[in-house]
C-alpha cells in the first residue's frame, strides 16, 4: 500500500474515535465520515505498519445509514463526528462500543441492556465555550477545527441552543469595535480568550462568563448592560481571570460583574445552584434518565448509608438522598461543594454531608474511620479511578457499587479491577447523552460477590 493510492473497499465497523473501518487486503483501512455498508474509493493518506488512514474519493454506493448532513461546519468543525447517518444507526454503535469496552478490556460478561437513546439530537447542551482569537479582519469567534486549535469562525451550532449564537455574535461584534482584542494562542497577545455560557435546561438562567487574561472588568461594564437588556434571560455574568499560557479554559479567579456568580437549574426535581468552575452534565434531561437509571440500579431500601464519590455540585446524591438514611458526597473542586451544600439546603435534604477532597484520599479516612456504607456511587471524571480509590473503596465493603463513567474505556478497566476484588458485573447500559460526538456515557451495577 501507498499513499495516494486509490482503493476501493467496504466500510464493515466503526472504532469508538469515529473512524469507519474496511479491509483493503490484509491491511485494515481507517476511513473518516463513513458508515458501516458504504462500499467505496479511498485515497490512501498515510501509510502504518499494519494499517492505514484514508480519505474519501468517491461513494460508489452509500449505506442505508446515511442521512443529508445539515451543518454547514460538518465535518471540518471538530465538535460532531455523525452528523452524516443517522441517529438511531449512531445509537446502536455507542451501544456496541461500550459492549465492546466491557468484553474486551475488562473482560466482562454480564446483561447488556438496550441503549438509553436521547430524544433531542439537536439543541440538547446547556454549556459552551467559544474560543476567541484574532485574525486580519479582528476578533474571531467559533469553533475548533478537528484535531487542532485554529479557530472556524460560527455562531450557530447545531447541539447548542438558538440564543447562544447571538450572544456570541453579539459579543464578538461589541469587543471588535471596543478595541477588546480576542486572545492569541500563538504569542499570548490579546485579552479575551473564550466566551463561555451555560443556561438551565429548565429554569433558562443564563450565565455568561468572559474569559480573559487579565482583568478588565471596567472595559466590560458597558457590555453586561447591554446583554442584560438584550438577553432578558442573563441571571449572571462573571470574568474568570487566566493569565496562563495553557488549554485548560478557565483559571482560578472569577469576578462577579452582574448577579450572584451562579444560575440555578432543577434536576431531577431538585433546585440545582452551579458555580461557574462546577461540573453540570451538559445534557440536563438525559442526564436525568441516566440519574433515574443508577437509581433503579440501586434499588434502595430506605435504610442506607450512600457514598457518592466525584459528586460535583451534589446532582446525583441528592436525587437519591430521600431513598436512604444518609447521603455523604466528596468532590475535589471547593466551589461545586459549596453548591452541593447549599443545593441540600435549597431542597431541605438534612441527612447530607459534602467533604472537600480527592477522591481516593476521603475513601481511605472514611474507610479508616470505619464507614460502612451500603451503595457507592462512583462518577469519575474521563481518566477513572486510581487504584488506590477502588482499594479504598473495596476496604468498605459496600453490598452495591454504581459506576457512572463518560469513558467507557476507563469504566471497564476499573470494573475490571473490582470483578478482581470480590464484585460481579450485574448490569451495563450505554446512555448517550452527547449525540452526534463520539461519546456515551455508561452505567454499571457492581454487587458483591457472597463470601
Ligand atoms: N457526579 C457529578 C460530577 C461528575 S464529573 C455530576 O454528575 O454532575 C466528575 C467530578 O469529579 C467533577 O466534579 C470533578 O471536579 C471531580 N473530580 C475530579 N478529580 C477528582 C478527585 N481526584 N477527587 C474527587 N473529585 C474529583
Amino acid at each position: 500500500m501507498k499513499k495516494n493510492q486509490i482503493v476501493e473497499l467496504e466500510i464493515t465497523d466503526i472504532t469508538s474515535d469515529g473512524n469507519g473501518v474496511g479491509r483493503y487486503e490484509s491491511m485494515a483501512v481507517f476511513v473518516p465520515e463513513t458508515a458501516v455498508g458504504d462500499l467505496l474509493r479511498v485515497k490512501i493518506v498515510k501509510v502504518l505498519k499494519s494499517y492505514c488512514f484514508g480519505i474519501v474519493d468517491e461513494i460508489i454506493s452509500p449505506s442505508p445509514d446515511r442521512v443529508h448532513t445539515d451543518c454547514p461546519h460538518f465535518p471540518k468543525c471538530g465538535g460532531c463526528s455523525f452528523r452524516h447517518i443517522s441517529y438511531e444507526s449512531e445509537a446502536k454503535l455507542k451501544e456496541k462500543f461500550v459492549y465492546d469496552a466491557f468484553t474486551r478490556i475488562g473482560k466482562i460478561q454480564t446483561e447488556f441492556m438496550p441503549v438509553l437513546s436521547c430524544e433531542a439530537s439537536d439543541r440538547y447542551r446547556n454549556k459552551a465555550q467559544y474560543p476567541v482569537g484574532i485574525s486580519d479582519e479582528g476578533n474571531i469567534c467559533g469553533f475548533y477545527a478537528k484535531r487542532s486549535h485554529r479557530i472556524m469562525s460560527g455562531y450557530d451550532c447545531r447541539l447548542l441552543p438558538e440564543n447562544f449564537g447571538r450572544i456570541s455574535e453579539f459579543i464578538t461584534e461589541y469587543t471588535n469595535k471596543n478595541n477588546i482584542r480576542g486572545y492569541d494562542e500563538k504569542n499570548g497577545s490579546g485579552v479575551l480568550r473564550h466566551i463561555f455560557i451555560r443556561q438551565g435546561y429548565h429554569s433558562k438562567e443564563l450565565m455568561i462568563c468572559f474569559v480573559v487574561k487579565k482583568d478588565i472588568a471596567q472595559r466590560l461594564m458597558p457590555l453586561c448592560e447591554r446583554l442584560k437588556e438584550k438577553f432578558e434571560e442573563t441571571k449572571s455574568i462573571v470574568m474568570n481571570i487566566n493569565p496562563d499560557n495553557t488549554n485548560v479554559i478557565l483559571g482560578k479567579r472569577t469576578v462577579n460583574l452582574y448577579g450572584n456568580g451562579c444560575i440555578s437549574d432543577t434536576m431531577c426535581g431538585n433546585v440545582i445552584d452551579i458555580a461557574p468552575e462546577a461540573f453540570y452534565q451538559v445534557n440536563t434531561n438525559q442526564a436525568e434518565r441516566l440519574y433515574a437509571q443508577a437509581t433503579e440500579f440501586a434499588e434502595f431500601k430506605g435504610d442506607e448509608l450512600l457514598l457518592d464519590l466525584y459528586c460535583g455540585a451534589g446532582t446525583i446524591g441528592l436525587s437519591m438522598a430521600d431513598r436512604v438514611k444518609k447521603l455523604v458526597g466528596v468532590e475535589i473542586i471547593p466551589q461545586a461543594v459549596e453548591n452541593a451544600k447549599k443545593n441540600a439546603e435549597i431542597n431541605g435534604v438534612e441527612n447530607a454531608e459534602f467533604i472537600c477532597a480527592d477522591a481516593g484520599m476521603a475513601a481511605k479516612q472514611l474507610a479508616k474511620k470505619g464507614l460502612k456504607p451500603d451503595v457507592v456511587v462512583l462518577d469519575p471524571p474521563r481518566k477513572g479511578c486510581d487504584a488506590d480509590t477502588l482499594e479504598a473503596v473495596v476496604s468498605m465493603s459496600p453490598q452495591k457499587i454504581v459506576m457512572i463513567s463518560c469513558n467507557p474505556a476507563t469504566a471497564a478497566r476499573d470494573c475490571g479491577v473490582l470483578c478482581e476484588k470480590g464484585y460481579k458485573a450485574q448490569k451495563v447500559r450505554a446512555v448517550d447523552l452527547f449525540p452526534r460526538t463520539t461519546h456515551v456515557e455508561c452505567v454499571v451495577l457492581m454487587s458483591r460477590n457472597k463470601a
